[in-house]
This record gives structure tokens, sequence and C-alpha cells, in this order.
């Protein structure tokens, strides 16, 4: 199988006091291949950060699997070591990420030195420094983050995640923290290591601008599932599940033509609705449009059909097959 990071009906649920559970990722498949751009997308609080975590090992699924071309994610150290190699982190925030005392090339080299690869460590923290957009290279090694800009500082974080070459990397909110002025360099700076090396990316996002400038796929992430994903210029321009199309409907020269005001609070995790988890907020039932399939929207939580458009919604699939 070739190097796609896979997970297969992956699930994180967590004890909470009184005996509730919370299921922040209830049963996800995603795949991420090399050379595409996948954005995970939805409110905050979705899980879209958690789902991230466990595809990098960084928390335990408690059910399904995650993989790396075919081979599941183990659990010992060893393991977890060799999946990271080729599945690289890039957190939100480089100056959290980024040690203030460690010079630039200490920050990039680190990865190195976990992984103990020690051949020609200066020429591996340049090519990564470079392709990173930092150039030349070596004026950049004794350097400190406070001495960098907020876009270099993230350069050095990617840097610092391409010097094991990995095949995969995962981006959670990657330009958040950034002026708008540098949050497109940073984004052309994926896009180009996507196009030049082949990288691949899961792009955890809120912002569904960000994912159409950058994204080749889009998965839209609603209370732990994923509730509609395709080629992002069809769910963007014809969004079929109604809490894609309230997202959607607020977008600048939106397709869909009035704003939709979704009802209520995103639920918490360890109260999601029984039936279809969107009931509650879903604009299709509340205008009643949705009457003809409302006894399954309220006796079953509808599955993410097949294809490469695919949603999860009784009244799309019934639609579909009128
Ligand atoms: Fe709304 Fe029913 Fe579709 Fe759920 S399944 S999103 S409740 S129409």
């Amino acid at each position: 199988m070739d190097k796609v990071l896979t997970a297969r009906d992956l699930r994180v649920e967590f004890g909470l006091p009184g005996g509730r559970t919370a299921r922040a990722v209830d049963g996800v498949d995603l795949d991420v291949a090399p050379g595409e751009i996948v954005a995970l997308a939805g409110e905050s609080g979705c899980g879209k950060t958690t789902l991230a975590r466990t595809l990098l090992g960084l928390e335990r699924a408690t059910g399904g699997e995650v993989a790396f071309g075919g081979t599941p994610l183990g659990r010992s150290t060893k393991a977890l070591k060799a999946f990271r190699r080729h599945v690289q982190l890039v957190l939100q925030d480089p100056s959290g990420a980024l040690n203030p005392r460690h010079t630039v090339y200490d920050a990039v080299a680190e990865g190195l030195r976990i992984h103990g690869i020690t051949d020609d460590e200066p020429g591996r923290v340049a090519d990564a420094l470079a392709r990173a957009g930092l150039r030349p290279p070596e004026r950049f090694f004794l350097a400190y983050p406070h001495e960098l800009s907020g876009g270099q500082r993230q350069r050095v974080v990617i840097a610092g995640a391409l010097v094991l070459e990995p095949s995969i990397l995962v981006a959670d909110e990657p330009v958040a923290s950034l002026d708008a002025s540098v949050r497109g360099e940073i984004l052309s700076l994926l896009l180009r290591l996507k196009e030049d090396a082949g990288l691949g990316a899961l792009v955890i996002t809120h912002d569904l601008g960000l994912a159409w400038s950058i994204a080749d796929r889009i998965a839209i992430m609603y209370l732990g599932r994923i509730v509609e994903q395709g080629p992002v210029e069809q769910v963007l321009t014809d969004p079929q599940h109604p809490y894609t199309r309230a997202l959607v409907s607020v977008l600048p020269d939106s397709p869909v033509a009035e704003p939709i005001v979704l009802a209520g609070e995103l639920p918490d995790a360890s109260k999601i609705p029984g039936g279809c988890r969107f009931r509650p907020r879903c604009q299709e039932v509340a205008s009643g449009s949705a009457l003809a399939v409302l006894g399954q929207c309220e006796g079953e939580d509808p599955v993410l059909g097949s294809g490469a458009h695919a949603v999860a919604c009784h009244l799309v699939h019934a639609r579909m097959a009128a």
C-alpha cells in the first residue's frame, strides 16, 4: 500500500466525572495520501484537534485503527517513533512550539537527534530550512526565535517537521496565529511542498476560505463525526449536508442564497443527541422540509454515503435515491 495515512472507524472516548463519557471522535474514516491536501473543518469543539492528535499517536484511540502505508500505528515507543518519521505535526502557535533558548539550528536538528540520525546533520538542517523558505539557511542557524518574525518562526516549525522527510504533515490551524500578511506565504509554502516534494497534509481549520485556497479535499466534522467529504470545490460550491450548508451560507459569495443561522450551540460530546446528532440544530427539520425522513432522523444516525462526494444525511440520501 502506498504511503497513505488512514483512519478506520476511529473512536476516542474520555471518561468524565459522574460516570459520563465524552465521545470526542465517534467513528471516523479518513485517508490522506502524499501529494494531496485534505482540510478538516468544523466548529471549535467538534473533535478536529482530538482526531489530529490521535492520528499522530498523541492521543490513544479507544476504538478503530490508524495506519500508515497499511501498517497499524503501534503503541510501543519504538513503533511511535517509526510512525512519526512519516507523519509529522505542525502546531498552530510557533512561539509555543519553539523553545526560546534553542537556536533555529537546534530546533530543527532536534528531530534528527531524537531519531538518531547523525549523518550530515548540518546539511539536513540547511536543506530543511531552505525547503521551508528560509534562505540562505546558514543565516538562520544561530538565530533565536525572538529574533524572527511570526512567519519565519512558523517556517522554522515546518522545517523541524521537514527535516525527517515525512510523507504527511498534520497541521493544526497552521496560520491562525499569524498576521494576515504572512498567512498567504505559509499557505503557498504548503502548496509548494505538495507540488514539488509530493508532501501530503491534513490541515485542521475552522476557516472554510483557507480550506478553499489550499485543499484538494475537505472533510466537514460535526460532533465527532465526518458529515460530508469530497473535493473541496464540489463541497463548497454545492454543499449538501444541512450543517455544511449553514457553514457555507455565511461565506462571501456563498452559493447558498440566504445565510442560515444554526439553532443553539454545539452540544457537549458527552451529550450527543440520539438519532441524527445534528437533528436538534437542523434547519431542514425546523422548516418541515425533512418531514418525509423525520422518523429516520429521530431513529438513526446517518452514515456517510459512498462516492467521492459523500454525505451523512437521510434527507440527502432520499433525494439522491428519488
Ligand atoms: Fe437534518 Fe435529518 Fe439530515 Fe440529520 S439526517 S442532517 S436531522 S435532515
